[in-house]
Formats: C-alpha cells, sequence, structure tokens
C-alpha cells in the first residue's frame, strides 16, 4: 500500500468500504479486509494525471471555473502547506464514490500541484452530478486539522444547491466551510503547538517516495482524461 498510511500516531479514518473507523495505520480494514489494492482492482493501479480542477462532468461554466479556483487558492494561499482539489464525473456502475475519492486522492498525480508537496496534504472533493452523490477526503497530513464529521458538514453546505444543480454555489459553499474549520483549528495549533507538532511530523522517507512516484510519472505522452479511469 501507499503513503497514506504510514503514520505512528492514532489517526482515525472511516474505511472506504464498510465505513467503520479504522486507523490509518491499518494496512487493510479489520472489519472488512478493504485495501488500497482493492480500489486499485475496481478503478486501475496506474497513476492518473489531473490537475486540481477536474470538471470531468461539464458541470462548471467558465465563470464557473474561476470562482471555484479563486476559492481554492484562497485556502492554499492562508495554507501553503495543503492543497484542495475537485474532481467532477460519472462514475456510473463502479462507484462508491467513497471508495474512489480515497483511490483518486493515493492515485493522483496533480500536475498543478508543486513537487514537494505530497498528495497526503490534499483535500479532494468529488462529485458526481450523475448519482447525486459526493465525497470529501483528506490525506493523513491534514489528520491534525480535519475530522471526519468536517467533511460531512463541509458537504452538507453544499447539498442543497448540488441538489438544484447549482454546483459552483455548492462548491464555494463547501470551500468556505473548509476554510473557516481550518483557520479554527490552526489557530488552536498556535496555542497548543507541542499536541498539533506531534501529530503532523511526517514519516521520513515520505518526500523521496512521493518525488520518485510523480518523477515517473512525468509526461510522456499526453495521457488520456481521467474520464478513462472512471468509466
Ligand atoms: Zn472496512
Amino acid at each position: 500500500m501507499t503513503i497514506t498510511i504510514k503514520k505512528s500516531v492514532v489517526a482515525i479514518m472511516k474505511c472506504p468500504r464498510c465505513v467503520q473507523r479504522i486507523h490509518r495505520a491499518a494496512a487493510s480494514c479489520p472489519h472488512c479486509g478493504f485495501t488500497l489494492a482493492d480500489a486499485d482492482a475496481r478503478f486501475g493501479a496506474e497513476e492518473v494525471r489531473i490537475r486540481c480542477l477536474t470538471d470531468s462532468a461539464g458541470i462548471l461554466r467558465r465563470g464557473d471555473r474561476e470562482k471555484v479556483e479563486l476559492a481554492m487558492e484562497k485556502i492554499t494561499r492562508r495554507f501553503p502547506q495543503v492543497f484542495v482539489a475537485i474532481y467532477t464525473g460519472s462514475l456510473g456502475e463502479v462507484a462508491n464514490i467513497r471508495q474512489f475519492g480515497f483511490w483518486l486522492l493515493n492515485r493522483s498525480a496533480f500536475e498543478d500541484v508543486p513537487v514537494e508537496k505530497p498528495n497526503e496534504a490534499g483535500i479532494l472533493i468529488t462529485i458526481d452530478p450523475e448519482s447525486k452523490a459526493a465525497g470529501m477526503v483528506f490525506g493523513y497530513l491534514l489528520d491534525p486539522f480535519l475530522e471526519e464529521s468536517d467533511t460531512f458538514e463541509c458537504l452538507s453546505r453544499a447539498h442543497a444547491y448540488w441538489l438544484e444543480g447549482r454546483y459552483a454555489e455548492g462548491i464555494l459553499r463547501a470551500l468556505n466551510h473548509l476554510d473557516g474549520i481550518l483557520r479554527k483549528r490552526s489557530r488552536q495549533a498556535r496555542r497548543d503547538p507541542e499536541h498539533f507538532e506531534r501529530k503532523v511530523m511526517p514519516p521520513t522517507q515520505m518526500g523521496d517516495l512521493v518525488r520518485r512516484i510523480r518523477a515517473g510519472h512525468r509526461p510522456v505522452v499526453q495521457q488520456e482524461e481521467t474520464s478513462e479511469v472512471v468509466s
């Protein structure tokens, strides 16, 4: 399995398959046996190259894109150590958007994210307009700052808009809420730095690993868009 699970502290995530609470460090889910390999079997073991804002479903108009990009940038300017990604697409029969999001964050090389920022510092929102499903996952470097309940809150802010097909508005609400949570948590981190520092200590070789993955990934051929991956 890859990088997301190398963690020495007790961080909790929900299993992408059975949604029970598991330790991030677990190689597989103790409840249902889920591993990243299972997600690979479903979605493909190859890394995919996408941009942070990838609208494969075509639900954002040009003006929408700009607004969404600005909101994404606002967060990364304030928190340069993290990045935000949004993927829209029709997942069709294959998915379980939770498993898909987990897989996509693990398997993507984000072209417009600096190499030294690992996917573990990513927050990914996935929207499938066809099945009216959305998900939000984050890499373990965010564990000190985000919890599963936060992602639920963010998506809740967007839900009503997305149901009406007002995708950009929903995304903006979700991102705004996310921004607020991160600001609150970083204020707490400043007040109690020891607690947070201990939790964000990255595994030593991780940077290398990520660089290798990214380097192996440099565009040799123009790859297909990600719709291939989910079709
Ligand atoms: Zn499970």
